[in-house]
């Protein structure tokens, strides 16, 4: 391609809200065979709500709330948001912590009046050494709804499990089977539970999930895919999504995301929309594949 058509093309993709950051980017993406993209945030609103709250016998659903939220108050993942907005709807007055830790991948952990409280991931659960089987059923449930279950542990017991459910964002669904009519490999990479993947996967009709990874699972997974099938482009939004997104031979971050994933994206896609992916793909292939 020529300095020309690069230039032409980057103002193209400006006009449609796909900013180039480097033009490598707009000669790479037309030979792309996979589009991997995270899930919250990326395939979904990134704003879920809280939508069901079961409680292990002996606990309080007002004061475990209370609990969970002051925990959650602390924490910036849109699921503690959920959380935290819940509980304050309800007029619930949220006691004050000490301590507070956020474990990566896993939950969060926090010292609420002198009691250890942890909210996370069925793994953090076991983790800590918890047994979540008494909950099993439920899980399957809110998983097969794609929905994303958690779990509260109050001084050591399982206190509950909860439910957060975020909405896939209206455009997704044409973005996606934009994508496949240019021939791509759709793929989902998330931290999500493995249930609620596979349902939202289905609902979309994404051709393969990797879930429950960390972030340095979700660089892997986008070099297994490399490996397996050629140039990937990666979608992503969070701080999770940054090493994924310089791993990708084309990172393209969510522009209303985290800081952290838009420097390290080679695009970034203005709106939340997905509509840019395959819009700056068939730039690409007008741009590159004429011009050579
Ligand atoms: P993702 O946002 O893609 O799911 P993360 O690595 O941020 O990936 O989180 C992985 C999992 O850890 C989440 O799906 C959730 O189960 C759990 N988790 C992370 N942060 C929190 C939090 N603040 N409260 C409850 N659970 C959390
Ligand atoms: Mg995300």
């Amino acid at each position: 391609a020529t300095p020309t058509s690069i230039m032409v093309g980057t103002g193209r993709g400006a006009e449609m809200g796909v900013l180039f950051r480097k033009g490598e980017a707009l000669q790479l993406l037309k030979d792309a065979r996979v589009v991997a993209l995270d899930k919250t945030g990326t395939l979904t609103e990134g704003r879920p709500v809280l939508t069901d709250l079961e409680l292990a016998p002996g606990f309080d659903r007002t004061e475990v709330l209370a609990i969970v939220a002051a925990v959650e108050s602390r924490s910036e993942h849109p699921i503690a948001r959920a959380i935290v907005e819940s509980a304050t709807a309800g007029g619930i007055p949220l006691p004050t912590l000490a301590d507070f830790e956020s474990v990566t991948g896993m939950g969060v952990r926090a010292t609420v009046d002198g009691i250890e409280v942890q909210v996370g991931a069925d793994r953090y659960m076991r983790l800590l050494g918890m047994d979540v089987g008494v909950f099993a059923d439920t899980a399957e449930r809110l998983g097969s709804e794609g929905k994303s279950p958690l779990y509260a542990a109050i001084d050591g017991r399982l206190a509950a499990i909860i439910a957060v459910a975020d909405p896939i964002k209206a455009s997704t669904p044409a973005a996606i089977a934009a994508l496949h009519r240019l021939g791509l490999k759709v793929a989902m990479i998330t931290g999500d539970n493995q249930r609620t993947a596979q349902a939202i996967a289905r609902r979309l009709g994404i051709d393969d999930v990797v879930a429950e990874v960390l972030p340095e699972g979700k660089v892997e997974a986008v070099r297994r895919l490399k490996a397996a099938h050629g140039r990937v482009a990666f979608i992503g939004d969070g701080i999770n999504d940054a090493p994924a997104l310089a791993e990708a031979d084309v990172g393209m971050a969510i522009g209303t995301g985290t800081d952290v994933a838009v420097e390290s994206a080679d695009v970034v896609l203005m709106s939340g929309s997905l509509q840019g992916v395959p819009n700056a793909i068939a730039l690409s292939k007008a741009t590159i594949g004429n011009i050579k």
